[in-house]
């Protein structure tokens, strides 16, 4: 007899597994139901599929993978609900399990995990040379030639969307603007790691350099050294377990969490899940500890950069204090929307933090924005996977940030700024998407 296959959802502690009572408290807040109203699209539903699993009800079949993957991963239903129902859990476990039954596997789709999460995103290097050459075919202007020949159209529809969103590649990555050590501007008050990412480096480089540059301006000695590994979540979201688990023992060893006093992100999605390294390695007896202590230093930049004003650091962007040679500006000069990143708000619970910053730099007027915490469709790699729905929620997005009048949009995780960077230019919009530690940068910028 075979000995019984490992069932990440079977093996779930259960009391996570049946929390849902089924309320539907969360059925409007989830963007897949309210666009198809089917049971089944909705957490209620999906909870109950993953429970039928737990319980040995359902196998993991291929409709119950497809449907894991609709989903955006995005947890507004985790905000909405009264139970509180552990979501990113469930949907990391139900995603872990539609892989581990190999129901959704295809040579194709094979190939392209192996590439991506096995090979690019395990070792930086590795993605850091892929994105040279990217930047040096845009740089000789070899892209914008390509598109102009029109021999795009050969390709497949698909394909030329795909090619389409091909982020744009920054000439210089976060090792080549970012010293190893960054000190503090002023009085040193703190010693902080800042993680640089993975796609991020390439795409986002300066707003690496920015948050560099801004926590030095507040007291933080910043160690950003070189050659870091990817923080996991897009193997943890998608179904890559033993991956992420490894991922987090390297960020770790290179982060030892007793020799700073925070560890910094500036991307949403990567802080919701470098919060919970004790969760991925709690059966480690090695690093359990340590991945205990390393959750309590994680810190997103703006939730730092507000403790620190709390801790009594010379936290200066404040209208009164803070950027004082910004205060030239008049009022209201430039006129702000905020989107929350899914991961920043309904992850980390981040939603005052970034706006109190920026409500605090002169010159500009914060104006609301309506569903600012509705999914922008980007999703991880949800808007590489499942276009449609993607992009319906992207128009959406576009019109509210249409309704406010604003000539920016700030949003802090690197798959929002892309994803609305790209919907902008494809609608003609003459927007400026940005992270708001940037906004925060060339505000002190401005005062020196
Ligand atoms: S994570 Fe988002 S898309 Fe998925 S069930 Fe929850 S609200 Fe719906
Ligand atoms: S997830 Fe929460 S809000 Fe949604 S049905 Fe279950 S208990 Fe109710």
């Amino acid at each position: 007899m075979s000995a019984e296959r490992h069932s990440h959802l079977k093996d779930l502690d259960y009391s996570v597994v049946q929390q849902c009572m089924h309320c539907g408290l969360c059925l409007p807040t989830c963007p897949t139901y309210d666009a198809t109203k089917v049971e089944r699209n909705s957490p209620r539903g999906r909870i109950s599929l993953m429970r039928a699993i737990a319980d040995g009800q359902l196998e993991a079949t291929k409709a119950f993978g497809e449907e894991m993957y609709f989903c955006l991963g995005c947890l507004a239903c985790q905000t909405a609900c009264p139970a509180g129902v552990n979501y990113a859990e469930l949907f990391e476990h139900a995603r872990a399990e539609a892989e581990q039954s190999g129901a959704l596997k295809s040579p194709k789709r094979n190939f392209i995990r192996s590439f991506a999460l096995k090979w690019l995103f395990m070792d930086l290097r590795r993605l850091r040379f892929v994105a040279r050459v990217l930047c040096v075919y845009q740089r000789l202007g070899l892209q914008s030639f390509v598109r102009r020949s029109g021999v795009l159209k050969l390709f497949p529809k698909r394909l030329r969307e795909l090619e389409a969103m091909t982020p744009e590649i920054q000439s210089r990555f976060s090792a080549e603007l970012i010293t190893p050590v960054t000190p503090a501007i002023g009085e040193k008050r703190f010693r902080v790691a800042l993680l640089t990412g993975c796609a991020q480096d390439p795409i986002f480089s300066n707003v690496n350099r920015d948050t560099a540059e801004v926590l030095a301006r507040n007291g933080c000695d910043v160690v950003t050294p070189p050659n870091q590994s990817c923080c996991g979540s897009l193997h943890a979201h998608n179904g890559e377990w033993e991956a992420a688990q490894e991922l987090a023992r390297r960020n770790i060893d290179q982060f030892p969490p007793e020799k700073f006093d925070a560890i910094i992100t500036n991307a949403g999605g990567c802080g919701s899940h470098l919060k919970h390294f004790s969760k991925l390695l709690e059966d480690d007896p090695v690093y359990r500890e340590r991945a205990r202590q390393w959750d309590e230093k994680v810190k997103d930049v703006h939730q730092w950069l507000i403790e620190c004003q709390v801790s009594g650091a010379r936290y200066q962007v404040g209208n009164s204090a803070a950027a004082p040679g910004t205060s030239h500006l008049p009022p209201d000069t430039l006129v702000v929307t905020y989107h929350d990143s899914c991961h920043l708000c309904h992850g980390q619970k981040i939603t005052a933090q970034p706006r109190e910053l920026l409500r605090a730099i002169p010159g500009i007027k914060l104006v609301d924005l309506p569903e600012s915490s509705w999914c922008c469709g980007s999703a991880g790699i949800y808007n590489l996977t499942q276009p449609e729905m993607a992009g319906e929620l992207l128009r959406r997005k576009l019109s509210h940030i249409k309704s406010t009048g604003a000539h920016v949009v700030a949003t802090a995780n690197p798959g929002c700024l892309l994803q609305i960077i790209n919907g902008a230019r494809e609608q003609g919009l003459p927007l400026r998407v940005v992270h708001p530690i940037t906004l925060l940068a060339e505000a002190y910028r401005r005062r020196d």
